[in-house]
């Protein structure tokens, strides 16, 4: 698979995901995902991507102010 924003390599590597909500911070680690070697940019494939969108709308509806959790090793 090649980046496609600079046609780089990928490697598969384990990143940490974080979306600022507003009132809320979500932070994921361990995500299983694509980086370029080149240009850095991160992908993620559709069941990572889908598993971060419903952790997401989890942590969104906890009132934390800030939300750290482990990606799930089973899912996906
Ligand atoms: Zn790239």
């Amino acid at each position: 698979m090649k980046c496609f924003m600079c046609k780089g390599h990928l490697e598969d590597k384990l990143t940490t995901f974080m979306v600022d909500l507003g009132k809320c911070i979500v932070i994921v680690k361990n995500v299983p995902s694509q980086v370029c070697s080149q240009c850095g940019e991160v992908s993620y494939n559709n069941e990572v991507a889908k598993e971060l969108e419903k952790i997401v709308s989890t942590m969104r509806a906890s009132l934390t102010e800030i939300a750290v959790v482990n990606y799930p090793p089973n899912a996906a």
